[in-house]
């Protein structure tokens, strides 16, 4: 049916690239493209043999030049953006440039200040709409299928909905003390900072870490969970009706917790550029450099995660509580694409997205969070690509 051209090869790329040849009907081509080819040209040793042709090519994603030559070169129907976020605007440029269409799992967030929000590529929606072509933004897990739960429990289940709480729970036991299950720098950038939710059309700002809850999630047991700032509340409050309130609780052990307490203690998680032997160094990318590679744990990871949403809101008149969830076991998706549940939950949704553009299922020039469009497609294709998911009538709440 079409062609893609996928940009990075770490963790979140490696599922999608499974994904997508398991998908060889709609994914007839592929190219993978990042900044070192070896990763790509392994990729493509893993997975040639199929119906799905595959290619690989270097390229900076900074660069927006070195992308549209690739663009050029290749003629995607899309571009999966699977580098960091740091690169979604030079992508959305050459994608504009190449009039070819756009897809992300995470907003750009400027790579000196931690800071993350969608005006930078909400400022794109005219641009893009001029060009009749569609940017869809946040097709991973959280940002992604928690907009498509939104989107869904919106259209079937309520009329309005008040309070939508997201819960990421991930029970996994790598075995080490310490280590982040992607991409580091982007993990501690995300739980070091304010968290912040939304109430009544306003944000609120706590401490990092402030407000703790304990919540017995489905299929894994009570975990702590705490209030994080997450990009997707700022897109959900603008597009589901009636929002009064919407927060995100992450799970963390208490070790987690206490091994990322020292590190910030000792500087080790600033984005402040140190002289260091006459060399500049940002001490979170050096901390990156010494942690374990997140593709590494995939092995050794036990354990399950559970990532839903809970609405509370309104069905003819009455009041009406709502659970959508779905369990994914780290060995489990190991076994099967050789990556744990992470990067799996984030890789699946990335193809799924851009397999909904590949079909014109979804056709909206435009830049487009994942709420926007019919979730029906996407609810059918995450039961048959391993991320089937459960519902509550008579869920817990989180106070
Ligand atoms: P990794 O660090 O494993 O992979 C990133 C890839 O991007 C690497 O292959 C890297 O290349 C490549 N890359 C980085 N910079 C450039 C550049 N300038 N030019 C070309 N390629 C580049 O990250 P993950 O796979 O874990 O995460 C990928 C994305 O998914 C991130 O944006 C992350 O925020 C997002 N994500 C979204 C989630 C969701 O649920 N929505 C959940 C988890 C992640 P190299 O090998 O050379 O370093």
């Amino acid at each position: 049916m079409g062609k893609a051209l996928i940009i990075g090869a770490g963790g979140v790329a490696s599922v999608c690239v499974h994904k997508c040849c398991q998908n060889s009907d709609v994914f007839e081509e592929i190219c993978i493209a990042s900044r070192t080819k070896s990763k790509c040209d392994a990729l493509k040793e893993k997975l040639s043999g199929g119906k799905t042709k595959i290619s690989t090519a270097q390229v900076n994603a900074d660069n927006v030049d070195e992308l549209t030559a690739l663009i050029k070169k290749f003629k995607p129907d899309v571009v999966i953006n699977l580098a960091l976020p740091y690169q979604d605007l030079t992508i959305m440029d050459a994608c504009l440039a190449t009039g070819v269409n756009y897809v992300d799992t995470a907003n750009y967030e400027p790579p000196d200040t931690a800071k993350f929000e969608y005006k930078w590529q909400w400022a794109y929606r005219e641009k893009f709409e001029n060009a009749g072509i569609t940017a869809l933004l946040g097709s991973g897990f959280d940002p992604g299928v928690t907009g498509v739960f939104s989107a869904y429990a919106m259209k079937h289940e309520f009329d309005e909905i008040n309070y939508i709480d997201i819960l990421d729970c991930n029970a996994g036991d790598h075995g080490y003390p310490f280590a982040t299950n992607f991409n580091p720098e982007i993990n501690i950038r995300e739980v070091s900072a304010k968290g912040s939710y939304i109430e009544n059309g306003k944000w609120v700002e706590t401490e990092p870490m402030e407000i703790k809850r304990v919540y017995n999630f489905p299929m894994i047991g009570e975990k702590d969970m705490y209030l994080l700032h997450h990009e997707e509340l700022e897109s959900l409050a603008v597009n589901i009706k009636g929002i009064k309130r919407i927060r995100f609780f992450m799970t963390f052990s208490q070790s987690y917790l206490t091994h990322l307490k020292c590190l910030q203690n000792v500087g080790m998680t600033s984005i402040e550029p140190i002289e260091f032997e006459g060399k500049k160094i940002v001490p979170l990318q050096f901390l990156k450099a010494v942690l374990p590679d997140p593709a590494s744990l995939g092995p050794r990871t036990k354990g399950k995660t559970n990532i839903g949403c809970i609405f509370i809101g309104k069905k003819d008149g009455k009041d009406k509580k709502y659970y959508l969830y779905n369990v994914c076991d780290h060995s489990e998706c190991y076994k099967e694409v050789g990556s744990q549940a992470v990067s799996y939950t984030t890789g699946v949704p990335a193809m799924i997205g851009a397999s909904m553009l590949l079909t014109g299922k979804w056709n909206k020039p435009g830049v487009h969070n994942i709420e926007e469009f019919d979730p029906d497609p996407f609810m059918e294709e995450l039961n048959k690509f391993g991320l089937p998911w459960n519902e509550s009538y008579d869920p817990d709440t989180v106070e």
